[in-house]
């Protein structure tokens, strides 16, 4: 569904991904794990092209972008454009627009970008809300839903795009752990329904339970990828042990 090759990127003197590659296959879970500056954030904010990579490509749905740009500027722009809209991302933070109400949230893309007409949006989007236990909501602004409500909204929103995949950069780590928990639970739920997610968290029964990977970063590197019984049970290398060392 989505592959990355060869991916490098800097900020000014700092290079923050040094070749890295991964592939996620369709209906896959793949939980990425590191230490805080390993690129995690970044891998992922390439792999939606919110953040442009300087060297490597980007395959989403058979479609591919490489780095350094080659070709017309217009063909490429309405790649990244296919590219981004494949591939929905759900943030730490700041995932809705506060002036619009839950419903209105999730419709907007799927009308503005998607160009759906609007029965049909309200109907997904209804029908979304419902699938994330939020169905009561659908009328009420975010500042009036707990944080894990939120979160939840915004994984709706993200799956009203109907994309090739969701990226999550640690969903519930700005949540106590009860909301965090509703909200691992609407990630469950996905993953039975065979969505394609990559999903950067420390939750550690989670990704035991829920990846079909673990993709553990560290300065830039993929260092090791392994099922989950064999990455908890017995990492590859010494600077996974060490990491989840410190985590347990
Ligand atoms: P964390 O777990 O703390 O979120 P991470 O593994 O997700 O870390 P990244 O957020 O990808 O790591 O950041 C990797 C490095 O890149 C960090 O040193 C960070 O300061 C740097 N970095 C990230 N984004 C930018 C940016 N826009 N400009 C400059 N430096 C950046």
């Amino acid at each position: 569904a989505i592959d990355v090759r060869g991916l490098h990127k800097s900020f000014g003197e700092t290079e923050v991904l040094r070749s890295v590659d991964l592939t996620v296959y369709s209906g896959e879970v793949v939980v990425i794990m590191g230490p805080s500056g390993s690129g995690k954030t970044t891998l992922i904010r390439c792999m939606n092209l919110l953040d442009e990579p300087d060297a490597g490509s980007v395959t989403v749905h058979g479609r591919t972008l490489s780095y350094p740009a080659r070709g017309s500027g217009r063909s490429r722009r309405r790649l990244i454009r296919d590219i981004r809209v494949r591939t929905a991302m759900v943030f730490q933070h700041l995932n809705l627009f506060p002036h619009m109400t839950v419903l209105q949230n999730v419709i907007e893309g799927p009308i503005s970008v998607r160009r759906l007409p609007r029965p049909y949006a309200v109907e997904m989007g209804e029908r979304l809300l419902a699938h994330v236990g939020l169905g009561d909501k659908r009328d009420e602004y975010p500042a009036r839903l707990s944080g894990g409500q939120r979160q939840r909204v915004a994984i709706a929103r993200a799956l009203a795009m109907e994309p090739e995949v969701i990226l999550l950069d640690e969903p519930t780590s700005a949540l106590d752990p009860e909301l965090g928990a509703e909200v691992l639970q609407t990630m469950r739920s996905l993953a039975a329904c065979g969505m394609t997610m990559v999903v950067i968290t420390h939750e550690i029964p989670f990704a035991r339970e829920v990846a079909d990977r673990v993709a553990f970063m560290d300065a830039g590197y993929i260092l090791e990828e392994q099922r989950p019984s064999v990455f908890f049970g017995a990492p590859a290398t010494a600077r996974a042990r060490s990491f989840l060392h410190l985590m347990t």
